[in-house]
């Protein structure tokens, strides 16, 4: 018997990662697969020890659980911790451990697929959701100037701040601004890590919002959002967030597998579908 592994979420029928893990699992061998599971809000819990208790080996976590896959974990990584959020379950025996590999899977297509030197550069990730608290971590484990959070709640935007200056060794360089607040500063690397693109919006941002040769990165992908096309008018290089959807989805593959996939055929891929 192939071991069990699937995505659970509400909706989660739009999701690539079947797809993503099919193609690791061919590519370096594994006798795996890897399926999508659709939970009742109500039902989360009740759905995950399902799955654990049938034999099941390990789940990726999609919206809106990330939170609760982290509150039913029994043991955390330490990137689970900081992110206050899980994406990756693991049983082990009588064990569920909650990891979190957004953030890395970001950090990962930032600076390997996108060849981006984070070190010494000023950041601004606009977002204070669960995308935002995965990505915080370890955006800062590789020591920028500055990582500024702009969010429409600002509420949410110093909850987050607050969190990561508290617990993090770097977490003097976070601060927050306002949407309207942010002209002249100058960004080497802009992360929108809102929804906004979904609804065909954006934050109202300033003119002057990108530094010479700065990357605008959307986590969302499959479109062209306002957001990249108001980037790429302000001279900034654009991404879309395919690379970190297939890098989060590898590092979930070898913290299960113990093996990691070449991520670029699929990525390749997932951009001609
Ligand atoms: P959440 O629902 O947790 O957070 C949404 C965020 O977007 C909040 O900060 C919210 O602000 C903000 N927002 C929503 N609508 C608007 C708007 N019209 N104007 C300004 N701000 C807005 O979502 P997630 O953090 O989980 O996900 C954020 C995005 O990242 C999604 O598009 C998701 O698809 C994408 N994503 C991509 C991944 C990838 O692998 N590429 C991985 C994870 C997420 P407020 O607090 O004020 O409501």
């Amino acid at each position: 018997m192939p071991d069990r592994y699937a995505v659970i979420g509400n909706p989660v029928d739009h999701s690539k990662s079947p797809q993503i893990h099919a193609e690791f699992a061919r590519e370096t061998g594994q006798d795996m697969v890897y399926g999508a599971i659709p939970a009742p809000v109500e039902a989360f819990e009740v759905e995950v020890r399902r799955f654990g208790k049938s034999g099941g080996r390990g789940l990726n976590v999609t919206l809106p659980f990330k939170h609760r896959a982290y509150g039913l974990a029994t043991r955390r990584t330490s990137r689970a911790e900081q992110a206050q959020a899980a994406n990756t379950l693991v049983f082990q025996g009588a064990d569920v451990v909650g990891d979190n590999t957004d953030g890395v899977g970001l950090v990962r297509d930032l600076t390997a697929n996108l060849q981006r030197a984070l070190r010494s550069r000023r950041i601004l990730l606009m977002g204070a959701g669960g995308a935002s608290w995965g990505v915080c971590g370890p955006l800062l484990d590789r020591a920028p100037a500055a990582l500024v959070i702009a969010n429409r709640s600002m509420d949410k935007a110093d909850a987050l701040a607050g969190h990561f200056r508290a617990c993090h060794a770097n977490g003097r360089v976070v601060s927050t601004a306002g949407y309207g607040e942010l002209s002249g500063k100058r960004f080497d690397l802009v992360i929108n890590a809102t929804s906004a693109g979904l609804e065909g919006t954006m934050p109202e941002l300033p003119e002057d919002l990108f530094a010479r040769d700065a990357l605008a990165y959307e986590m969302l992908y499959g479109r062209t959002t306002p957001f990249m096309a108001f980037a790429a008018a302000h001279g900034a290089l654009v991404a879309d967030g395919v690379g970190m959807l297939v890098e989060q989805a590898a590092e979930s593959f070898h913290v299960w597998r113990g093996v990691r996939p070449e991520t670029a055929p699929v990525i390749r891929l997932l951009r001609q579908t």
